[in-house]
């Protein structure tokens, strides 16, 4: 099996490895990107490794926030919650790990079409008459 040099620490790596031992780098990743995106990615100042963790952050709590307005039976503080959810999940898409931030926008805007639903059928008063 070959050996590369890892770009974080340029220690030798076996290609098969799934990170870095010494530095913890995701060799695979880096494999499966393509040569432009790596360099973006890779050659870059610190700062904007924090740019990307904050992107992601958001992506992350777009996607909790919309699981909290999807299950929360206030449909006015839903309806708020989703838009907070789906305004985090479009700002976490810039970041490469973006997964949580499309799920986040997804449920956000099924939590939002949701509330919005039952506010305009008047279901939600209804609720309160216990
Ligand atoms: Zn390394």
């Amino acid at each position: 099996m070959a050996l590369i040099t890892c770009p974080e620490c340029e220690r030798s790596v076996s290609e098969q490895a799934k990170e870095c031992p010494q530095c913890g780098y995701p060799i695979q990743d880096m494999k499966t990107t393509d040569p432009y995106e790596y360099a973006r990615d890779h050659f870059k100042p610190d700062s904007m490794d924090d740019e990307e963790k904050k992107l992601s952050n958001n992506g992350t709590i777009s996607f909790i926030l919309a699981l909290v307005s999807l299950f929360l039976p206030i449909p006015v503080i839903d309806a708020l919650i989703a838009v907070g959810a789906i305004i985090l999940g479009i700002s976490g898409l810039k970041a490469k790990k973006r997964g949580f931030a499309i799920a986040g926008i997804v449920i956000g805007v099924i939590a939002l079409i949701g509330a919005l639903s039952l506010l305009v059928s008047g279901e939600y008063f209804e609720l309160w008459d216990f």
